[in-house]
């Protein structure tokens, strides 16, 4: 298990990933995403930004904003946001990404009839796979809550389309989410990256780990019977200490205190 941060699009990304980096984070999930991690500025900033992945040997997953419509009623629209999407995978690619995680239609439900919203969904979603992989990335989708996409219509997605899942326990876990065991029940097998903070089991809240009532010593310990891979912590309060205090929080859960306070004499003793 590797633990990742995201950099919040409205700070220079260059510092989020020196901020991430003394941290002692593994990789950063790069949010392409206005106004500050668009994919014009990655672009023109490359140079400066590879030098910080690599000054903290990060790995790099991407993601992409939740408001980038996949089930518009306008068909012109949803084409620029198609074009918009692949413009954020050639800087994805450009930064050596493999993974791009994408969310389901936020727009709310009673704008389209059902059948419509998930067929348009599935639609895009196979454009953006084939856009995705042209530029070597891997398409995942994000569940976001039960009125954007349900379990049974990612079941029905998945049914036309291999692709794999970003499990967001927090989303999972709100009210209209519909609880992390029913994900694991039906997507084991697709959950390729993870998303976890912490809310009051009502709203998105994104809180730090321990904040909200989401249980987590369970959560994690369900998660750890099956998966071993990366896990982004999607803290977005002001405060960013919370961010490594999250960290240590998941891997004390993840390796038990011993083994957490063990692995430190591993670490880059500070300058
Ligand atoms: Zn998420």
């Amino acid at each position: 298990m590797i633990i990742g941060a995201m950099n919040s699009p409205k700070n220079s990304l260059v510092e989020e990933i020196q901020l991430f980096g003394e941290m002692g984070f593994d990789f950063v999930e790069v949010t392409i995403e206005h106004p500050s991690a668009t994919p014009e500025k990655i672009m023109a900033n490359k140079k400066t930004i590879m030098d910080a992945f690599h000054s903290y040997n990060f790995g790099v997953l991407t993601h992409y904003p939740w408001y980038f419509s996949v089930a518009h009623p306008y068909s012109r629209i949803q084409d620029a946001i198609v074009q918009e999407f692949a413009k954020a995978f050639d800087a994805a690619s450009e930064l050596g990404a493999k993974k791009a995680t994408i969310h389901t239609e936020f727009l709310p439900s009673g704008i389209q009839d059902r059948p419509i919203h998930v067929a348009k969904t599935i639609e895009t979603v196979k454009r953006l796979s084939k856009e995705a992989s042209e530029r070597g990335l891997q398409l995942l989708i994000e569940n976001f809550n039960q009125g954007s996409f349900s379990i049974k219509e990612f079941k029905t997605l998945f049914s036309e389309l291999d692709i794999g899942m970003t499990l967001d326990i927090g989303h999972a876990s709100t009210s209209e989410g519909e609880g992390m065991n029913n994900y694991l029940a039906q997507f084991k097998k697709r959950i390729s990256h993870v998303h976890l903070h912490d809310n009051d089991r009502r709203s998105d809240q994104h809180l730090p780990l321990g904040a909200g009532k989401i249980d987590m010593p369970k959560a994690v310990s369900e998660l750890k019977s099956f998966y071993d891979g990366t896990i982004t912590l999607e803290i977005h309060s002001s405060d960013r200490e919370y961010l490594k205090i999250g960290k240590d929080k998941l891997e004390i859960l993840w390796y038990g205190r011993e083994h957490h306070e063990r692995n430190k004499n591993y670490q880059q003793p500070k300058k």
